[in-house]
């Protein structure tokens, strides 16, 4: 009896830990947003990850060959910094949070981490370090406790809560008739948009990898769950390498760089002060933004007097 528990035991975690790196993946992008050719090289080894530097140098990439989609891209993230990716629609934003993963390889250029080309880490090693917060989070029909160790699944429960009080969801949790328990997703209870992304934001705090990506949703929350998410997401990349495709004004204000990306190229650079100094392209984003947020509150506004 025991010599048969310590191989199932064993194979439990390895089974655990496949499906775990099998199902983010599905989750964060869809099975298609990647290239299945990409594997291991032979010699590759664990990314050793000291500070958690992001650099791109160079970066040129195509989905197919006839249609560049980045045209030379390079920047620094250093550790423990953010840095937010602006730009209209289509310009390539998601692209690069899918080429740090590793989702394809690039044609031309370098993309490291600590110095270390990530080509010559192994993939789940280079996984296992960026933790995502996506634009549209899919919860398992399982219980939001479930949901949450998911981020990690030896965290104690008492972790598990308290990641939630960090990502601003464990008193709505707490409010629900089985609490914890609760079942979620298909056949359970529908949260709301910013409940599973604070959901996700649990997950990621309980996971704690030295770097972050953040792809923020566009659609208009209202102001008092997005002040719940920015402070979320303001807890969880404190002290991370944090790249994030940035959507609201107030993370972009606070970024350390903010990189205005149109077609592939980098079309401006700088903090935010700098670039509305500059009045160029950034500078008509923010306005247009600032417009129908300023909009968006007269009518909220109007809604509430009568
Ligand atoms: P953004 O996030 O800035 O809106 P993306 O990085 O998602 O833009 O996409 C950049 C460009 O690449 C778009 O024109 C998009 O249509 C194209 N694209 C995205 N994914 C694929 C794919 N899997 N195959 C081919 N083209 C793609
Ligand atoms: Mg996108």
């Amino acid at each position: 009896l025991i010599q048969l528990y310590v191989p199932l035991n064993f194979m439990g975690t390895l089974y655990r830990e496949i499906k775990q790196a099998v199902t983010d993946i599905e989750m964060m992008f869809g099975l298609l947003e990647r290239d299945p050719e990409i594997k291991d090289a032979p010699d590759a080894t664990p990314l050793a990850i000291r500070a958690g530097t992001i650099r791109f140098e160079d970066v040129h990439f195509h989905y197919n060959a006839s249609r560049p989609i980045l045209k030379g891209i390079s920047f620094e993230v250093p550790a423990g910094r953010t840095v937010a990716i602006v730009g209209p629609s289509g310009a390539g934003k998601s692209t690069l949070s899918r080429l740090l993963f590793r989702f394809y390889d690039i044609a031309q250029g370098r993309i490291t981490i600590d110095g270390q080309d990530i080509r010559t880490a192994t993939q789940a090693s280079l996984r296992q370090a960026i933790g995502m917060v996506p634009q549209d989070t899919v919860l398992f029909n399982d219980t939001i406790r479930y949901n949450i160790r998911y981020g990690r699944w030896d965290a104690s429960d008492d972790e598990i809560e308290e990641a939630a009080r960090n990502a601003q969801i464990d008193h709505f949790i707490r409010a629900l008739p089985q609490g914890y328990e609760a079942e979620v997703g298909e056949r359970g209870l529908k949260l709301s948009g910013g409940e599973k992304q604070r959901v996700a934001i649990a997950r990621t705090i309980l996971k704690s990898p030295p770097i972050l990506i953040l792809d923020e949703a566009t659609s208009a929350l209202d102001s008092h769950t997005e002040k719940e998410i920015q402070d979320a997401l303001e807890r969880v990349s404190r002290g991370r390498t944090t790249l994030v495709i940035a959507h609201r004004l107030s993370t972009v204000v606070t970024a350390d760089e903010i990189i205005v990306l149109d077609a592939g190229t980098i079309a401006e650079r700088g903090t935010h002060g700098e670039l509305l100094a500059r009045g160029g392209l950034y500078a008509s984003l923010w306005n247009r933004q600032r417009e129908a947020d300023e909009a968006r509150a007269r009518l909220a506004q109007i809604a509430e007097d009568e």
